[in-house]
């Protein structure tokens, strides 16, 4: 056999391992056949590979609760053994950030809720290094089944690179993270802009499976909408692609401070365009139910704005209302676009009915040649450890699956 012939045959090994762990990844419980089945391989190479794992302790075999259908022995049904490694999640979010561990399908086994990193490179980066070895202390993982750490960012990323490009805070940009942090913690770590890791989250772990191609739509301080492309987030050249909060939706709208530019969806439907609105109309003493419930000479922050939408409060109705119509819009341009088999919706102020009902009347309205069946939308339940639990489950997904 000459080398060449010998890396091939390892390579063709190394993929029907993988082709088997996804598999079992996406449909557990299986059995041996159904693998078979759906990849096409033969089933003495299925159960030599599944036989490795489940000596490895990674898979985990029972016995079906019921008979098989046609009678006899109970069916041999495979899944992962969840506890077989962890992965650590943390988001660097505007407002606060987030950590968490979990297990291989997301099960939550420590989490830690902080302030907003530190704006200096340093400091920020010492504070994500501390707090996640305090973290998994106190979880009680065992370290050596650690994969690593994913952490999510709101900005332009350079992933492949470790580099983030841009962020929320200038003493970031064009520093290699990924170095200073892996350095730090001795752990593999990975980094990514945090929307594309909270779609990664969607399809790992999310409850029911998601479709092979969904469009992810984070509506936050920024906004965005990774496309998740046949399992795979689609990337841009050298960084993320999917920022669509920059693109221009009212030419002669409000400055945009992040781009520069007039009229962009961040700058007309994001979270800090909504509070400079609902602030502006609390000056002027127009919104009684906001003005009820912030402290004097206190800022709004979006969970008031959205209690005083909820409570009918007349300036604050108008600004949410106009907010969404421009969310829906860009939606329904999505669906025009690619079609996706789905749209999920990720933003705190779609937990109001009303604002879920504006966002899909406006979507409805403005599609072309779709039908209102063909134009699913899913809009997650807020849970403030979203973007950390999509930051592990890239991990998971990194080192399990790829
Ligand atoms: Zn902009």
């Amino acid at each position: 056999m000459t080398k060449g012939e010998g890396i091939s045959l390892l390579g063709v090994k190394e993929r029907n391992r993988q082709q088997i762990k996804r598999v079992i990844y996406r449909q557990a419980p299986v059995t041996r056949q159904r693998i078979t089945d759906e990849l096409g391989l033969s089933l003495p190479t299925i159960t030599t590979n599944v036989a490795q794992m489940l000596g490895e302790g990674l898979l985990v075999e029972y016995a079906a609760p019921s008979r098989s259908p046609t009678g006899g022995r109970r069916l041999q049904l495979l899944d992962f053994n969840a506890a077989a490694h962890y992965a650590v999640g943390v988001e660097l979010g505007p407002y606060q950030t987030l950590f968490c561990v979990t297990d291989l399908r997301g099960k939550v086994c420590g989490s830690l809720v902080l302030e907003a990193a530190d704006p200096r490179y340093p400091e920020m980066t010492a504070f994500v290094a501390q707090n996640i070895r305090e973290l998994v202390r106190r979880s009680g993982v065992p370290e050596e089944r650690l994969f690593g750490v994913g952490v999510g960012i709101p900005g332009f990323i350079e992933y492949q690179e470790g580099v983030i490009r841009t962020a929320l805070h200038a003493d970031w940009m064009g520093r290699p993270f990924v170095r200073d942090l892996s350095r730090l913690l001795s752990l593999p770590v990975w980094i990514d802009n945090n929307a594309r890791m909270r779609a990664f989250g969607r399809e790992m772990f999310g409850s029911g499976a998601a479709p092979d191609t969904f469009a992810y739509f984070l509506v936050s301080k920024g906004l965005a909408c990774p496309l998740m492309i046949k399992n795979n987030v689609l990337a841009g050249h050298k960084a993320s692609a999917g920022e669509v909060g920059h693109t221009t939706i009212l030419p002669d709208g409000p400055l945009c401070p992040t781009c520069g530019r007039r009229g962009c969806l961040e700058a007309v439907a994001g979270e800090s365009a909504i509070l400079n609105a609902a602030t502006k109309a609390l000056e002027r003493g127009e919104a009684p139910c906001l003005a009820a419930l912030v402290p004097p000479g206190e800022a709004p922050d979006t969970t008031q704005v959205l209690e005083a939408q909820r409570l009918g409060d007349p300036a604050i109705c108008p600004i949410m209302e106009k907010a969404v119509e421009y969310l829906g819009l860009e939606v329904a341009n999505i669906f025009n676009f690619i079609s996706p088999s789905l749209v999920v919706v990720d933003g705190y102020i779609f937990q109001l009915e009303e604002n879920r009902c504006r966002l899909q009347e406006t979507v409805q309205g403005n599609l072309y040649g779709l039908m209102a069946k063909e134009t699913n939308i899913e809009f997650l339940p807020y849970d403030r450890l979203t973007g950390a639990l999509g930051a592990a489950a890239f991990v998971v997904r990194r080192c399990l699956l790829d």
